[in-house]
């Protein structure tokens, strides 16, 4: 049984039998490592198992000393490992066996990849999460989950405001500029948000889940929070679900394609075309 717990309002305790989703990193994708890296993830937690470990990108890179950064070559590029999906998959598959996680699931594969996995796998991945919103929607892979029956994650679902800006900081990264406002801004969003007098963040986030696709939007803020479960009470129109599907930039529209971790695009495991 779980150690950890809650503190809720109330000011009683909660136990947590498990808590939330977490990662196999790029440094530890490989069969050997899973265990690992996930027992740090439980003795970090205090917990005995998680309720969905994921599997976080389909490629891996060699750890350094530390174990939880990529160890560079002389230019700066990351060094690549090799990286072996189905004997990760396999070694994921055991740690559910053995009670350390309730769930397994996969991030940022692509549909080669899903349907490798799909095709050895005892255990169907729980979920895939990937970058999902109306600029990037997706439509061949939600098709192929769809007939996997492996439901699909759309992180990123307000299309991550200020992304551009942390990755260019955090890792001196150059996005390509171009001249689409931030989702939250774009004026047809607004403009639906104003008829139903809901926030565009809820149009955004209802787009998706009336077609299935679970959503996980970030807010550190509790106004917001709140705001963003509040999408249940209301339905777009037919007409509406159309213009906002137009919307779509097909790859153009994404954001996170790892290209800040210098080297990525040479791995062969990378999942995107660039
Ligand atoms: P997001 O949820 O689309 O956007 C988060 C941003 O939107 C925050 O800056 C937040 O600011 C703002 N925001 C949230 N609710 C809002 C509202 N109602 N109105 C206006 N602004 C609002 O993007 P994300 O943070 O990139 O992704 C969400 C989740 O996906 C995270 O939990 C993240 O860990 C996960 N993710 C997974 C991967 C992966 O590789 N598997 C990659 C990226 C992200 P405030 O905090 O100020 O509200």
């Amino acid at each position: 049984m779980a150690t950890n717990s809650v503190l809720l309002g109330s000011g009683q305790r909660m136990p947590l039998l498990g808590l939330g989703t977490w990662q196999l990193p790029h440094v530890g994708n490989r069969a050997s490592d899973v265990e690992k890296y996930l027992t740090t993830s439980l003795r970090r937690l205090q917990l005995d198992y998680v309720d969905l470990y994921l599997v976080h990108v389909p490629f891996g890179f060699v750890p350094d000393k530390t174990s939880e950064n990529p160890a560079k070559n002389a230019d700066g590029s990351y060094i690549l490992d090799d990286t072996d999906l189905l004997a990760v998959w396999k070694a994921m598959e055991q740690q559910v066996d053995l009670g350390r996680t309730r769930n397994i699931g996969l991030s940022n594969f692509n549909i080669s990849q899903l349907e490798q996995i799909a095709s050895v796998a005892r255990i169907c991945p729980a979920t895939l999460q990937v970058e999902l919103h109306a600029y990037l929607q997706q439509p061949a892979l939600r098709a192929c989950c769809a007939k996997l029956g492996i439901p699909i994650t759309a992180y990123s679902p307000l299309g991550s405001p200020g992304a551009k800006i942390h990755f260019q900081q955090k890792y001196n990264f150059q996005y390509q500029e171009n001249n689409e406002p931030d989702l939250l801004e774009h004026p047809l969003v607004k403009q639906i948000a104003g008829s139903h007098e809901k926030s565009p963040a809820q149009v955004l986030l209802r787009h998706l889940i009336q077609q299935g696709i679970i959503v996980i939007p970030k807010s550190a803020n509790p106004t917001r929070i709140k705001e963003n479960g509040k999408i249940f009470d209301f339905q777009l129109t037919p007409e509406e679900m159309i213009q906002l599907n137009r919307l779509d930039r097909g790859e153009n529209g994404r954001i996170i394609n790892f290209l800040f971790w210098k080297g990525v695009e040479k791995h062969p495991e990378y999942p995107f075309k660039l």
